[in-house]
């Protein structure tokens, strides 16, 4: 008989038998559902099997020539019939036949005699298991590819034997040979980090497995440094371990990438501020210990060298700083893996972090005493300059402590509360502040005192005040030093005292210091009107602006465009800016003393200078500070200081001048100690521009002519 081509999408039976009753009840019983196909032999069987293509063959076990047994061998081979549903018609009774068909593949048997009222549901039956092994087989294709694709593979545990069995991609995960033997728990456990070691193992021994929840655990390899993330969830269904390992190494870089971007400085490899605000917050959170303090270092240096230099010079800065910092506290650099603020380890004692440009945060459960002794111990390992630039800059660092009483277990509170300590301890003379409430209010006046200054100096409310300097034996005007008034329009005259250190700090000194020599400038051509005797100003330079190269030529400028003589000009510098400046200023002062422009140093005594110094250095007065004027004529020590300045300036050829007399015993011990040269209350407060004007004119005595000490002493004027 000729097979029929497909007529339809019936799926299609072969049956094989030489008994054509059989094959005529096969046929009748199965031909409403299914296209039937017949054979007579087994040779027939296997000559039209290709072309037929069948879904499942019936196959008679015994037959002439091939039998079943032979032609189910020989289909299993081909390429087509591996995973064929192939039905052994045996009889009733011969369970040999049975095993053998079993033996060759045969996929199942229908004992004779056939039972026509049931084959069709049988055969209907095995096509339906036949396409869900297929479409099993499909899955797990599919899914071997998707867990190469995604590095996926797994395992399962019987903890009953203590047996694993991995999954071709597990092993290769894991690093194992194919189908390892002998696998034990130890050896997986051994590559859990300790960390999580006890509970992996304790969760995978315990016998009420059903209450555990699935574990989730990550281990670097030894080898290869990849990083792989294993689940474990217990299934009920064979009782065991099932284990799922995915290769996460490519995620866990990028998520290192990202926590480093967001929560690591750049520069120092220290946590940053989002750092360091989270973890504070978890701290925070967890207990309510009142013993958490937060100290912030700022380090003015570092903002002036980045405005100065930019980032490529003060990188290495803050490196060394940082590192600095680390040594002291003993505090490890962050290692890879880096944690997140989530995962940080919130029983470190301590947290290290760089919060802005030129400021350090520290979180420690140092309190008290404690906390204060740890902010000596790190301002003074910040002490040592940085060089910049073939400069050693002075380091000026400051501290701001805060903590967690304070701040009701809000971390932003708490680091802010630091911040406005530091921002306030420039003004303490250990340069170190703990917060308190008024801090605010004064942050916030300073503030406002800030706005109102810029515009202050903008809308020329600044005035220049001059106080006279006398010879203290003739009485006579020898010059004036010009001291600066801010004029609010609310508040009034202000004095320096206030604004200065403000301006200083926020840089308004720049702008403050170009105002006041416009405004000595304008003065000192009045100074030269017809019947007016001029005499020599000096007006203050801060300690910041010493810095600044093109100060001196900008100061030649300003008294050339004037018409004015460098010599007319005299610039007072602290003893203190000059003392922290010795190297970086020499070249400024140089050049000033080469215009022609004279220096005096202020306050002078104050500055605990090393008096070598003052010989590489162009000055041409010394100042004395009035706290030793104050005791003079009392027999205290500060006569001792005052003899000793007269004579070292007399040593190095420098004028002497005291500033601060305000009694006639000052003036007189002055006079007879060597200091002829006299400023204070005792001869004029400072004096408006237009009162000291009226001073100059040669016609008018000065109103101190009259003072009983001055008469007393010889007209020996010396300037
Ligand atoms: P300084 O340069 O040491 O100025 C002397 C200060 O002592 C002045 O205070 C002056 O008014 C005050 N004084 C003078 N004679 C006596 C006296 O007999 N007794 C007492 N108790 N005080 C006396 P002032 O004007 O308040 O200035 C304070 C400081 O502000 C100055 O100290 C100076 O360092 C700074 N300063 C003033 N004007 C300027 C300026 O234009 N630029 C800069 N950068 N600083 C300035
Ligand atoms: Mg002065
Ligand atoms: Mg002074």
């Amino acid at each position: 008989m000729d097979p029929q081509p497909r007529t339809n999408d019936r799926p299609l039976i072969f049956a094989v038998d030489d008994d054509p009753i059989t094959t005529l009840i096969i046929e009748d019983s199965l031909a409403h559902r299914f296209q039937v196909e017949i054979a007579s032999s087994g040779e027939q069987a296997l000559q039209l099997f290709e072309q037929l293509n069948p879904d499942l063959i019936l196959l008679d076990v015994m037959m002439q020539g091939l039998d079943g047994f032979e032609v189910c061998r020989v289909l299993r081979a081909h390429s087509k019939g591996q995973t064929l549903p192939v039905v052994m018609l045996t009889s009733q009774d011969d369970l040999d036949s049975i095993a053998r068909a079993y033996e060759v593949g045969a996929t199942d048997f229908i004992a004779k005699p056939i039972n026509s009222a049931l084959i069709a549901h049988r055969v209907g039956y095995l096509l339906r298991a036949h396409a869900t092994l297929k479409a099993l087989a499909r899955q797990e294709r599919q899914l071997a590819a998707a867990q190469r694709i995604a590095r996926l593979g797994h395992w399962e545990f019987d903890p009953a034997q203590g047996r694993f069995q991995f999954a071709e991609a597990a092993c290769e995960l894991l690093q194992l040979p194919h189908r390892p033997r002998g696998f034990s728990l130890q050896q997986l456990l051994a590559q859990v980090h300790p960390r999580e070691r006890t509970e992996v193992e304790q969760c995978l021994l315990s016998l009420d497995h059903e209450q555990r929840p699935p574990i989730q655990f990550e281990h670097q390899l030894c080898t290869g440094g990849r990083v792989l993330r294993q689940n474990v969830e217990y299934s009920s269904e064979f009782s065991g371990w099932l284990g799922t390992v995915q290769d996460v190494t490519a995620m866990h870089r990028s998520a290192q990438r990202i926590i480093k971007l967001a929560y690591y400085d750049r520069a120092t490899g220290l946590p940053n501020r989002d750092f360091f605000l989270e973890s504070l917050q978890r701290r925070l959170d967890q207990d309510d210990t009142a013993e958490l303090c937060v100290l912030v270092v700022e380090i003015d240096a570092l903002k002036r060298v980045g405005m100065g230099w930019g980032q490529a010079v003060t990188e290495p800065l803050v490196r060394n700083l940082s590192r600095r910092l680390m040594a002291d506290l003993d505090i490890a650099a962050p290692e890879a893996p880096l944690p997140s603020p989530q995962a940080w380890n919130p029983d470190q004692p301590q947290l290290l972090a760089r919060i802005s440009d030129a400021a350090f945060a520290l979180l420690t459960t140092a309190h008290n005493q404690a906390s204060l002794k740890l902010t000596k111990r790190l301002l003074s390992a910040l002490s040592q300059p940085l060089a910049v630039a073939g400069i050693e800059l002075p380091m000026r660092a400051k501290v701001g402590l805060s903590d967690a009483l304070d701040c009701d277990q809000d971390a932003d509170t708490l680091l802010h509360h630091a911040l406005a300590a530091a921002a306030t301890a420039c003004l303490s003379a250990d340069k170190v502040q703990t917060y308190h409430r008024d801090l605010d209010i004064g942050e916030r006046s300073r503030l406002t005192l800030e706005a109102r200054l810029r515009r202050a100096i903008d809308q020329h409310e600044l005035e220049l005040w001059y106080q006279p300097k006398v010879d203290g034996r003739s009485g006579r005007l020898i010059g004036a030093e010009g001291l600066v008034r801010w004029r609010d329009p609310e508040e009034g005259l202000i004095s320096p005292g206030r604004f200065i250190p403000l301006a200083e700090e926020t840089g308004l000194i720049v702008p403050l210091t170009n105002r006041v020599l416009d405004l000595v400038c304008a003065d000192l051509s009045l100074m030269h009107a017809p019947g007016l005797s001029p005499v020599k100003v000096s007006v203050n330079i801060s300690a910041a602006q010493l810095d600044d190269e093109r100060l001196p030529e900008e100061i030649a400028e300003r008294l050339s465009s004037a018409g004015l003589s460098p010599q007319n000009l005299e610039l007072e510098i602290t003893e203190r800016a000059l003392m922290a400046r010795l190297d970086s200023v020499l070249g400024t002062l140089s050049t000033l003393h080469r215009l022609g422009i004279s220096l005096s140093l202020d306050d002078f005594g104050t500055g605990y200078s090393s008096l070598g110094y003052l010989g590489r250095f162009p000055i041409d007065e010394l100042k004395i500070d009035q706290s030793f004027v104050m005791d003079l004529g009392t027999g205290a020590a500060g006569e001792t200081v005052v003899r000793a300045i007269v004579a070292l300036a007399r040593e190095l050829g420098l004028w002497v001048i005291a500033e601060g007399i305000e009694t006639q015993a000052q003036a007189t011990w002055l006079c007879s100690n060597g200091c002829e040269w006299h400023q204070g209350y005792l001869y004029s407060r400072p004096l408006e521009r237009d009162a000291f004007l009226r001073l100059l004119d040669r016609r008018a005595p000065p109103p101190w002519s009259t003072l009983p000490c001055l008469s007393a002493r010889s007209d020996r004027a010396r300037r």
